[in-house]
C-alpha cells in the first residue's frame, strides 16, 4: 500500500468505519454465545461424562459382579469386589472408580453385558478435593438414579448404532 492510499484511508477513517459496520451487522445475527451455566448447549447421546450404575426400574441393581468393566479399563480404574447374596445371585460389595485415572475412553460401557455401568450426560461435577473424586458404589448408584431418564433415552437413540 502507498503512502498515499495509506494517507486517504486514515483521513477517511475507513478502517474504523469497516469495524463499526462489521459490528453493526452482527447486532442482528443470532447470538452464537451461551449464557452459561444458566443455558446449555445440546449434547450428543455418545456423550462420555460422569459414570453411573443403573438400576432396573424395580429398583434391583443392573451390575452383576462379572467384571469385564475391571479387566477392560485401560486406566485400570475400577475396582470390583463381590460375593454371592442368599438368593445366589451375585452381586458387587464393592465397586469404586477412581475419576482421576479415568481417561473417558467409554470401554467401561461398552463392555458391559447388562447396561449397568455407563457413562452419563454430566460433565458438571468438578471437586475442590482429589478425594471428592474417588467414586464408590452409593455414589455411582446414586447417579444413576438422579440421571436415569436421560441415560435411558441416549442408550435408545443410539441404539441403531451399537
Ligand atoms: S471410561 Fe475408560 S478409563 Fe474410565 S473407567 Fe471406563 S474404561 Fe476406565
Ligand atoms: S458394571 Fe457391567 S461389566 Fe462391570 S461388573 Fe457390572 S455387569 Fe460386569
Amino acid at each position: 500500500m502507498s503512502f498515499t492510499d495509506r494517507m486517504v484511508r486514515g483521513f477517511l477513517l475507513t478502517e474504523l468505519v469497516r469495524g463499526f459496520w462489521l459490528t453493526f451487522k452482527y447486532m442482528f445475527k443470532p447470538k452464537v454465545t451461551l449464557n452459561y451455566p444458566f443455558e446449555k448447549g445440546p449434547i450428543s447421546p455418545r456423550f462420555r461424562g460422569e459414570h453411573a450404575l443403573r438400576r432396573y426400574p424395580n429398583g434391583e441393581e443392573r451390575c452383576i459382579a462379572c467384571k469385564l468393566c475391571e479387566a477392560i479399563c485401560p486406566a485400570m480404574a475400577i475396582t470390583i469386589e463381590a460375593e454371592p447374596r442368599d438368593d445366589g445371585s451375585r452381586r458387587t460389595t464393592r465397586y469404586d472408580i477412581d475419576m482421576i485415572k479415568c481417561i473417558y475412553c467409554g470401554l467401561c460401557q461398552e463392555a458391559c453385558p447388562v447396561d449397568a455401568i455407563v457413562e452419563g450426560p454430566n460433565f458438571e461435577y468438578a471437586t475442590e478435593t482429589r478425594e471428592e473424586l474417588y467414586y464408590n458404589k452409593d455414589k455411582l448408584l446414586a447417579n444413576g438414579d438422579i440421571w436415569e431418564a436421560q441415560i435411558a433415552r441416549n442408550i435408545e437413540a443410539d441404539a441403531l448404532y451399537r
